[in-house]
């Protein structure tokens, strides 16, 4: 984002305006945070900010201030659609195309309103005025605060936005832990921290919130990890019946692929859920070093991502699924 850009965004924010904020479908902690923390900056700015999800946001991410007022638009399509179309400005936080908002999309694509993408994820789309698009980020909060930091109004950062932010900055980087943190992401924390964030309270919102039963699934999933020849890749697979049987909620799964990743010489961990009502497998992905996860779930499972954490999906069958994964990583040279 160049100087003159963060200008005619002052100058556009200068007069209150209605302002849609919207997070990927499924949104994460990074996508919650960035979008919650956007509506609280504009708010205090004086604008009409709104956040709408695409879809239901999960239950460890109920406690992030303001997460009670987001719209949903797949519980209430016309609504929601009524009122993004009063929007003067869109802010599309933490993705880089409109399909990532699945049938949301749409109505989207429609709008009058001016686009302000903010993301950090490989190869933005061209559909936003002003896109602030980073991939040496490791996350879309971290982006936030420059941003923030960008329209010159540091000023208005409070502990409630500085949380929203810190969520973000935890979830994506694996609690500080993946190689996207610099000194500079430790900088930004410790200015959230001074701003009042109680991160110990965050941490434990976050990851000391789970269910008993979504423990049980984790050691189901864990008995049906599979290290394939080699050593260097690994999967896990839950079915639908598994999830049912252990009261699956949404969020329940989240994090799960990390445990394939975290065997010595594995450099290549992929879970694969059942969703029987949407008809698909979702996969996740994750890689230590330079394979590259976002091309391989691009070229095989129709996802994207970044280098190190992408996703995709598959309308086969769990077994056809892992068969097409195991072929494919055979010919892979890790
Ligand atoms: P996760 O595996 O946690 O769902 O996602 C890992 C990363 O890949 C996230 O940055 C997410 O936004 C991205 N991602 C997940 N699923 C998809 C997908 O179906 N398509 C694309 N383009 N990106 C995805
Ligand atoms: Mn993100």
């Amino acid at each position: 984002m160049t100087e003159l850009e963060y200008q005619e965004i002052n100058a556009l924010l200068a007069v209150p305006k209605k302002i849609a904020i919207i997070p990927h479908r499924s949104p994460d902690g990074d996508a919650m945070g960035s979008t919650l923390a956007m509506y609280h900056f504009l708010n205090k700015l004086g604008h009409d900010a709104f956040v709408v999800a695409p879809n239901e946001f999960p239950d460890f991410l109920a406690w992030l201030p303001g997460s009670s007022s987001v719209l949903i638009f797949e519980k209430n399509k016309e609504s929601v659609a009524a009122e993004l179309e009063k929007a003067d400005i869109v802010f599309t936080l933490d993705f880089n195309a409109l399909h990532r908002t699945g049938e949301m999309e749409h109505t989207l694509a429609r709008l009058k309103a001016l686009f302000i993408m903010i993301d950090h994820h490989q190869w933005p789309n061209d559909y936003a005025k002003y896109t602030y698009s980073d991939t040496n980020f490791g996350s879309t909060c971290e982006m936030v605060y420059h941003f923030i930091s960008g329209l010159n109004r540091h000023d208005v950062l409070d502990t409630t936005i500085a949380t929203c932010i810190y969520c973000g900055i935890v979830t994506d980087s694996g609690s500080f832990r993946f190689p996207s943190v610099t000194s500079n992401t430790h900088r930004i924390v410790a200015h959230l921290i001074d701003l009042g964030v109680q991160n110990g309270q965050v941490h434990s919102d976050i990851y000391d919130s789970n269910s008993f039963e979504s423990r049980q699934l984790l050691g189901k999933a864990l008995v049906n990890l599979v290290l394939l020849p080699g050593g260097k890749a690994a999967y896990i697979t839950l079915t639908q019946s598994e999830l049912d049987q252990y009261h699956y909620m949404k969020g329940d799964t989240e994090g799960i692929v990390n445990y394939g990743l975290s065997i010595k010489g594995v450099q290549f961990a992929a879970i694969f859920i059942e969703n029987r009502d949407e008809g698909l497998i979702k996969a996740s992905f994750r890689s230590k070093g330079d394979f590259d996860v976002n091309v391989f779930a691009r070229n095989h499972f129709n996802g994207g991502g970044h280098v190190n954490a992408a996703g995709g999906k598959s309308h086969e069958t769990m077994s056809e699924t892992v068969h097409k994964f195991v072929g494919l990583v055979s010919q892979l040279s890790l």
